[in-house]
Protein backbone atom coordinates (compact mmCIF):
# COMPACT_ATOMS: atom_id res chain seq x y z
CA UNK A 1 0.00 0.00 0.00
CA UNK A 2 1.28 3.17 -0.94
CA UNK A 3 2.59 5.72 1.84
CA UNK A 4 1.87 9.25 2.57
CA UNK A 5 4.26 11.51 4.94
CA UNK A 6 2.18 14.38 6.95
CA UNK A 7 4.42 17.20 7.44
CA UNK A 8 2.85 19.84 10.21
CA UNK A 9 4.20 22.64 11.48
CA UNK A 10 3.97 26.40 11.51
CA UNK A 11 6.37 27.21 8.82
CA UNK A 12 6.73 30.11 9.81
CA UNK A 13 8.76 30.89 7.53
CA UNK A 14 9.30 27.50 5.33
CA UNK A 15 13.13 27.03 5.13
CA UNK A 16 15.53 24.09 3.96
CA UNK A 17 16.10 22.28 6.98
CA UNK A 18 12.01 21.38 6.46
CA UNK A 19 12.47 21.14 2.85
CA UNK A 20 15.34 18.39 3.06
CA UNK A 21 13.93 16.75 5.70
CA UNK A 22 10.76 15.84 3.70
CA UNK A 23 13.19 14.74 0.36
CA UNK A 24 14.92 12.29 2.85
CA UNK A 25 11.55 11.38 4.47
CA UNK A 26 10.08 10.60 0.89
CA UNK A 27 13.65 8.42 -0.10
CA UNK A 28 14.07 6.64 2.86
CA UNK A 29 10.13 5.24 3.15
CA UNK A 30 9.37 4.88 -0.45
CA UNK A 31 6.27 7.48 0.11
CA UNK A 32 3.97 8.67 -2.36
CA UNK A 33 3.67 12.08 -1.50
CA UNK A 34 4.63 14.29 1.66
CA UNK A 35 1.59 16.45 2.14
CA UNK A 36 3.12 19.59 3.84
CA UNK A 37 0.18 21.07 6.66
CA UNK A 38 0.77 24.43 7.57
CA UNK A 39 -0.97 25.11 11.38
CA UNK A 40 -3.60 27.90 11.58
CA UNK A 41 -3.12 28.60 15.49
CA UNK A 42 -0.57 26.86 16.90
CA UNK A 43 -1.11 26.06 20.88
CA UNK A 44 2.32 26.24 21.66
CA UNK A 45 4.37 28.42 18.90
CA UNK A 46 2.79 31.63 18.70
CA UNK A 47 6.32 33.62 18.74
CA UNK A 48 6.22 36.01 15.68
CA UNK A 49 3.81 34.45 13.78
CA UNK A 50 2.72 35.59 10.58
CA UNK A 51 -1.08 35.26 8.56
CA UNK A 52 -1.63 31.99 8.15
CA UNK A 53 -2.44 32.82 4.80
CA UNK A 54 1.23 34.30 4.48
CA UNK A 55 2.95 30.82 6.02
CA UNK A 56 0.62 28.20 3.24
CA UNK A 57 1.42 30.72 0.14
CA UNK A 58 5.37 30.80 1.56
CA UNK A 59 4.64 26.92 1.73
CA UNK A 60 3.30 26.61 -1.92
CA UNK A 61 6.45 28.82 -3.54
CA UNK A 62 8.66 26.60 -1.76
CA UNK A 63 7.04 23.06 -2.58
CA UNK A 64 6.08 24.18 -6.66
CA UNK A 65 8.52 22.64 -8.16
CA UNK A 66 8.60 18.80 -6.52
CA UNK A 67 5.16 17.08 -7.91
CA UNK A 68 5.88 14.93 -4.90
CA UNK A 69 5.17 17.11 -2.15
CA UNK A 70 1.89 18.38 -1.76
CA UNK A 71 0.18 21.20 0.64
CA UNK A 72 -3.32 21.13 2.41
CA UNK A 73 -4.71 24.52 4.03
CA UNK A 74 -7.08 21.55 6.19
CA UNK A 75 -5.85 23.43 9.68
CA UNK A 76 -6.25 26.89 7.94
CA UNK A 77 -9.71 26.62 6.35
CA UNK A 78 -11.01 24.84 10.01
CA UNK A 79 -9.33 27.93 11.87
CA UNK A 80 -9.60 28.02 15.81
CA UNK A 81 -6.52 26.48 17.56
CA UNK A 82 -4.79 23.70 15.16
CA UNK A 83 -4.78 20.65 17.06
CA UNK A 84 -3.21 17.83 15.54
CA UNK A 85 -5.43 15.48 16.23
CA UNK A 86 -8.37 16.64 14.68
CA UNK A 87 -5.97 16.60 11.44
CA UNK A 88 -5.34 13.10 11.76
CA UNK A 89 -8.47 12.12 12.94
CA UNK A 90 -10.34 13.80 9.46
CA UNK A 91 -7.47 12.67 7.47
CA UNK A 92 -7.20 8.99 8.17
CA UNK A 93 -11.09 9.37 7.68
CA UNK A 94 -10.15 10.61 4.33
CA UNK A 95 -7.17 8.25 2.98
CA UNK A 96 -9.21 5.51 4.50
CA UNK A 97 -7.05 1.98 3.52
CA UNK A 98 -5.96 3.87 0.61
CA UNK A 99 -2.74 4.70 2.27
CA UNK A 100 -0.66 4.30 5.23
CA UNK A 101 -0.16 7.75 6.99
CA UNK A 102 3.10 8.79 8.74
CA UNK A 103 3.15 12.16 10.59
CA UNK A 104 7.05 13.55 10.20
CA UNK A 105 8.35 15.72 12.85
CA UNK A 106 11.27 16.59 14.34
CA UNK A 107 13.04 15.20 17.57
CA UNK A 108 12.55 18.55 19.12
CA UNK A 109 8.34 18.34 18.64
CA UNK A 110 8.38 14.75 19.43
CA UNK A 111 9.85 15.66 22.44
CA UNK A 112 7.49 18.41 23.22
CA UNK A 113 4.47 15.77 22.89
CA UNK A 114 3.55 15.72 26.29
CA UNK A 115 2.57 19.35 26.33
CA UNK A 116 0.45 18.67 23.12
CA UNK A 117 -3.61 18.24 23.38
CA UNK A 118 -4.27 14.45 23.58
CA UNK A 119 -0.80 13.20 22.43
CA UNK A 120 -1.49 9.74 23.40
CA UNK A 121 -4.24 9.44 21.13
CA UNK A 122 -2.17 11.13 18.67
CA UNK A 123 0.46 8.72 18.90
CA UNK A 124 -2.08 5.72 18.13
CA UNK A 125 -4.01 7.27 15.89
CA UNK A 126 -1.00 7.11 12.89
CA UNK A 127 2.33 5.80 11.84
CA UNK A 128 5.56 8.36 13.08
CA UNK A 129 8.36 9.18 11.10
CA UNK A 130 11.06 11.39 13.92
CA UNK A 131 13.55 13.19 12.34
CA UNK A 132 17.29 13.70 13.66
CA UNK A 133 17.38 17.34 14.40
CA UNK A 134 20.43 19.36 16.05
CA UNK A 135 21.46 19.47 18.73
CA UNK A 136 19.36 16.58 19.92
CA UNK A 137 21.39 13.18 19.77
CA UNK A 138 19.27 10.09 18.93
CA UNK A 139 19.71 8.45 22.34
CA UNK A 140 17.81 11.45 24.61
CA UNK A 141 14.62 10.08 22.68
CA UNK A 142 14.53 7.08 25.35
CA UNK A 143 13.86 10.00 27.61
CA UNK A 144 10.64 10.72 26.14
CA UNK A 145 7.52 9.33 28.17
CA UNK A 146 6.09 7.84 24.93
CA UNK A 147 9.24 5.12 24.17
CA UNK A 148 10.28 1.77 25.69
CA UNK A 149 13.70 1.84 27.17
CA UNK A 150 14.55 -0.49 24.56
CA UNK A 151 13.98 1.57 21.74
CA UNK A 152 16.65 1.71 19.67
CA UNK A 153 17.48 -1.20 19.37
CA UNK A 154 16.23 -1.77 16.14
CA UNK A 155 18.20 -0.66 13.48
CA UNK A 156 15.73 -1.67 10.49
CA UNK A 157 18.59 -0.14 7.56
CA UNK A 158 21.47 2.01 7.41
CA UNK A 159 19.28 5.66 8.21
CA UNK A 160 15.86 4.16 9.64
CA UNK A 161 15.62 2.76 13.51
CA UNK A 162 12.35 1.45 14.79
CA UNK A 163 11.81 2.97 17.93
CA UNK A 164 9.68 0.93 20.58
CA UNK A 165 6.46 2.59 22.04
CA UNK A 166 4.79 1.87 25.15
CA UNK A 167 1.60 1.95 23.73
CA UNK A 168 -0.05 1.01 20.44
CA UNK A 169 1.77 2.94 17.27
CA UNK A 170 4.75 2.46 15.05
CA UNK A 171 7.32 4.80 14.88
CA UNK A 172 11.15 5.32 13.26
CA UNK A 173 14.10 7.47 13.76
CA UNK A 174 15.32 8.86 10.41
CA UNK A 175 19.09 9.99 10.86
CA UNK A 176 18.79 12.87 8.12
CA UNK A 177 21.62 14.94 6.92
CA UNK A 178 22.08 17.47 9.81
CA UNK A 179 20.89 21.10 8.73
CA UNK A 180 20.69 23.37 11.67
CA UNK A 181 18.24 25.55 10.73
CA UNK A 182 15.48 26.97 12.15
CA UNK A 183 12.76 29.61 11.38
CA UNK A 184 13.04 31.11 14.30
CA UNK A 185 17.12 31.88 13.32
CA UNK A 186 15.45 33.54 10.10
CA UNK A 187 13.01 35.55 11.84
CA UNK A 188 15.87 37.04 13.81
CA UNK A 189 18.42 37.30 10.76
CA UNK A 190 15.73 39.24 9.47
CA UNK A 191 14.96 41.41 12.18
CA UNK A 192 18.44 42.69 11.98
CA UNK A 193 18.82 43.38 8.34
CA UNK A 194 20.94 40.21 8.35
CA UNK A 195 21.27 38.07 4.59
CA UNK A 196 19.16 34.59 5.03
CA UNK A 197 20.52 33.89 1.23
CA UNK A 198 20.96 30.02 1.24
CA UNK A 199 19.00 29.04 4.02
CA UNK A 200 15.42 29.17 1.81
CA UNK A 201 14.49 29.35 -1.34
CA UNK A 202 14.48 32.34 -3.29
CA UNK A 203 11.41 32.94 -4.07
CA UNK A 204 10.01 32.15 -0.75
CA UNK A 205 12.47 34.75 0.10
CA UNK A 206 11.25 37.64 -2.81
CA UNK A 207 7.62 37.08 -0.91
CA UNK A 208 8.93 37.72 2.52
CA UNK A 209 10.74 40.75 1.32
CA UNK A 210 7.77 42.13 -0.76
CA UNK A 211 5.48 41.27 1.88
CA UNK A 212 8.01 43.32 4.60
CA UNK A 213 7.15 40.28 6.78
CA UNK A 214 9.37 39.64 10.15
CA UNK A 215 10.43 43.34 9.86
CA UNK A 216 10.36 44.98 13.09
CA UNK A 217 9.56 42.28 15.35
CA UNK A 218 10.82 43.81 17.95
CA UNK A 219 9.49 41.46 20.85
CA UNK A 220 10.22 38.01 21.60
CA UNK A 221 10.91 35.88 17.87
P1 LIG B 1 10.64 27.75 15.02
O1 LIG B 1 12.10 28.10 14.96
O2 LIG B 1 9.72 28.90 14.76
O3 LIG B 1 10.30 27.02 16.31
P2 LIG B 1 11.01 25.44 13.23
O4 LIG B 1 12.21 25.79 12.43
O5 LIG B 1 11.16 24.40 14.28
O6 LIG B 1 10.31 26.75 13.81
P3 LIG B 1 8.44 24.36 12.40
O7 LIG B 1 7.59 24.84 11.28
O8 LIG B 1 7.96 24.57 13.76
O9 LIG B 1 9.90 25.02 12.17
O10 LIG B 1 8.80 22.84 12.14
C1 LIG B 1 7.92 21.89 11.63
C2 LIG B 1 8.51 20.52 11.93
O11 LIG B 1 9.75 20.37 11.25
C3 LIG B 1 8.81 20.33 13.42
O12 LIG B 1 8.42 19.02 13.79
C4 LIG B 1 10.31 20.52 13.51
O13 LIG B 1 10.87 19.76 14.56
C5 LIG B 1 10.79 20.02 12.15
N1 LIG B 1 12.01 20.72 11.71
C6 LIG B 1 12.13 22.03 11.46
N2 LIG B 1 13.37 22.34 11.08
C7 LIG B 1 14.07 21.19 11.10
C8 LIG B 1 15.45 20.86 10.82
N3 LIG B 1 16.33 21.80 10.48
N4 LIG B 1 15.82 19.55 10.95
C9 LIG B 1 14.91 18.61 11.33
N5 LIG B 1 13.61 18.85 11.60
C10 LIG B 1 13.19 20.12 11.50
Amino acid sequence: MRGVGLFGGTFNPVHYGHLRAAEEALSAFSLDKVVFIPSYNPPLKRHGLVPSDDRLEMVRLATDSNDRFEVSDIECKRQGLSYTICTLQELVQNYGDRAVLYFILGMDSFMDMPNWYQAEAVISTVNFIILTRPPLNESEILASPYVDAEALNFPASESVTKVKLKQKGEAFLLNITALDISSTMIRQLINREKSVKYLLPENVQSYIIDKGLYRGQSTEL
